[in-house]
Formats: structure tokens, sequence, C-alpha cells
């Protein structure tokens, strides 16, 4: 029997980026071994700001050729402030491949774990556990509109935001199908529809129609103002959230503020067709505040490698196996250590690694 291979493109990009995406390769590799695939990892040094420093561009003009052969991209951190705005880096590498490879589907699994302190009272692992979904490729996030009047007492700016039925059925489509696939089958729906008077009520009417064919999984539609103060006082509420761009972006940063330090939570970029490659990468980003200093926490940049190797295996098989083995390799590192100091210890970046990719050999 031949061993399924996956290829990878490992783009560590910058900061902390260069120092979390070793500690990855390094737990994924363990899986390889013990669960019985290969790995083709190839490492590209652009799409960060030291390429945009000695070629005034974040990545070469051949960039969607190069990377579309890959099965995944396993992403770092992109953003150095100090020599490259941010707007510049992000619009010219992250945001490029979650467009031009329409990775459409944000996935931000948000989850209290044993050991690690809460900013919530009271809360204890298992009230806080579900998936954000967010639309990742248009509605509010546009560059439509403009300023008029400009410098005068008349001056006006508008920005549009654009849903097509095709986007929002799709992104609506995926987190039924999320939620179809978990215990509570429960979604809640993200809308403001009654503040913005169109798109909203009309985003709602999408996710009726597309709740049609799954009658067996419950629907809450809740407005995005009193759905964010839950999350805070009532997180054992939700099981999936589907968002459009802009509140999911919010959304997926508030709730994994609210399950301790921001070095835990994973996301991924999916492109649900598998025509393009979907791309995986922690929620933080480069911090150059505790860059060069091996002290920044591997977790989240690990278990966006767990969340790959289940997605290229469908959930399936090996991949499956070796996205559990993963997870449970962070829960228990996570109560009994070593801690990085964000978790309150002294522990470096590959001290942690190190130590969850020994739990995932050993089984
Ligand atoms: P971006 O805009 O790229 O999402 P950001 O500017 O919002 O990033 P981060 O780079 O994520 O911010 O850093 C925010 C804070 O969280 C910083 O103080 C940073 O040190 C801390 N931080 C981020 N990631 C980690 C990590 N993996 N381990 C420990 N601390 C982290
Ligand atoms: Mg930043």
């Amino acid at each position: 029997m031949t061993t399924p291979t996956y290829r990878i493109a490992a783009i560590a990009g910058d900061g902390i980026g260069r120092e979390v995406l070793p500690e990855g390769l390094r737990v994924l590799e363990a899986a390889a071994k013990r669960f019985g695939f290969t790995l083709e990892v190839r490492h590209i040094e652009w799409a960060s700001c030291d390429y945009y420093q000695a070629h005034g561009q974040m990545m070469p003009d051949d960039w969607k050729a190069q990377l579309e052969g890959f099965d995944a991209i396993y992403f770092g951190a992109v953003g150095w402030p100090a020599t490259v705005p941010d707007h510049v880096s992000l619009w010219g590498s992250l945001l490029k491949f979650r467009r031009e490879f329409d990775q459409y589907v944000n996935l931000r699994p948000v989850r209290l774990f044993e050991g690690v302190p809460c900013p919530l009272a009271g809360r204890k692992p298992g009230d806080i556990d579900y998936l954000v979904v967010r639309e990742n490729t248009e509605g509010e996030y546009t560059a439509l509109g403009g300023v008029m009047y400009e410098g005068t007492e008349r001056e006006i700016v508008i920005q549009e935001s654009v849903f097509s039925r095709h986007g929002a059925d799709r992104v609506l489509k995926f987190a039924f199908e999320a939620a179809r696939a978990r215990q509570r089958k429960h979604l809640t729906v993200a809308t403001k529809s009654n503040g913005i008077a169109i798109s909203m009520p009309w985003w709602d009417g999408r996710a009726d129609a597309v709740g049609r064919d799954y009658p067996d999984v419950t629907v809450d539609k809740q407005h995005i103002d009193i759905l964010s103060a839950r999350f805070v006082l009532q997180p054992t509420r939700f099981d999936v959230v589907v968002a459009s761009n802009l509140f999911g972006d919010i959304l997926s940063d508030l709730g994994p503020a609210t399950a301790g330090t921001i070095g835990l939570a994973p996301s991924a970029n999916l492109n649900p067709e598998r025509k393009f490659p979907s791309l995986f990468e922690p929620v933080h980003g480069s911090a150059p505040d505790i860059y060069g200093k091996n002290i920044a926490n591997p977790v989240a940049m690990i278990w966006s490698g767990a969340l790959m190797l289940d997605f290229l295996t469908q959930g399936q098989g090996a991949g499956r196996a070796a996205h559990d083995a993963i997870v449970k390799a962070i829960e228990r590192v996570l109560v009994e250590g070593p801690r990085t100091p964000d978790l309150g210890g002294k522990a470096s970046t590959t001290e942690l690694g190190q130590a969850i990719a020994a739990l995932v050999a050993a089984g």
C-alpha cells in the first residue's frame, strides 16, 4: 500500500511566525511518522517584509503559479510595521491568498482548555466550545465608495458592502453542514436586520432558504450587538456561529479572547471545493514585541496544523487520527506544562513544541 503524500507550502512570514512555524512542522512530522503519511514540505521565503525590503513587493509576480500545485499552505504570520506599513504587508500577501484562492470560509474554533486561566469569572472547560464560521471574501470588506465634497463642511463618505447570493449561500451551507456534523446541531446566525435595513434582512432570508435543507439543525438568529454580549455572558449558548466578513472578523477575535491567551487560537482559510490550496494559520499576528526571545506560544500554529491534516484527509482515517492525537497532546501539555510566559510559565517556544511532538509520537 502506498502511503498518502501531502504537499505543503510552508510560509513563515515575519516575527514570531518564524519561531512558531518550525514547532508546527515538528509536530506534523511526528504525526506523519506515527500515522503513516508523508509530508512534502517546501519552505518559501517570500510573503515577508524582508522580501519586501529587497524587492519592493511582498511576493514575486508568479506567486499564484508557484503555490497552485500545493495541497495546502501552512502560514506563520505577516507584518513588520517598523519597515512596512501593516496594510501593505497584509494586502500584499495574506489577503491575496484568501481572495485569489477563493478561501471563502474562515473557520475559527474557540475552546476553553483545562489549565488555561479564563478571563470570564466562573467558567470551566466545556462552557466555551464553539466554531466561528466567517465569510472571508465579500460583504463589508470592499474598496467601493469614496469621499465627496472633500475638505468642505459638506464632506460625505460612502463605503459599499457587496453580498452575492452565491457568496452568502455557500458559506451558510458550509456552516449548516458543520452544525449538522456536531452533537448539538445548533447554528447561530449573526445579523443586524434591525439597523442595516437592506443587506441584513436579505442575509437572514438566505439563511432561511439554505436552512430548508437542514431541518435537523436548530437556528438562532441574533443581532451582532447582543450576540457579542452573550459571547461574554452566556458562552454555553453557542455551537456553530456563522457571520458576514466584518461581523465574523470581530467575533473571531472576541471569542478566543474569552478563552484565555491569543497564543492558542487556530484558523483555517478554506476553499472547500479544493480547487485551490487552503491556508492554515494562527489567529495571532507577528508579535514584534516578543520576537527573537523564543517565548511565543506555538500552540495556535500547532493546532492550525491539526486542522490542516483534518481538512486534507477530509476527516477520514489517518488524518483524523493525527488531528485528534495532536489536540490530545495540546490538552495534556496545557494541564501539565511546560508553559510559555503567556500561560504563566517560563518555558520556551521550542520546549513547548518538543513536548507536544513527543506526546504525539508516543501515542
Ligand atoms: P495582526 O494585526 O497581524 O492580527 P496584531 O497586531 O493584532 O496582529 P499580534 O501580533 O497578534 O497583534 O500581537 C498582539 C499581542 O499578543 C502582542 O502583545 C503579542 O506579544 C501577543 N501575542 C501574539 N501571539 C502570541 C503568541 N503566540 N504567544 C504569546 N503572545 C502572543
Ligand atoms: Mg500586527
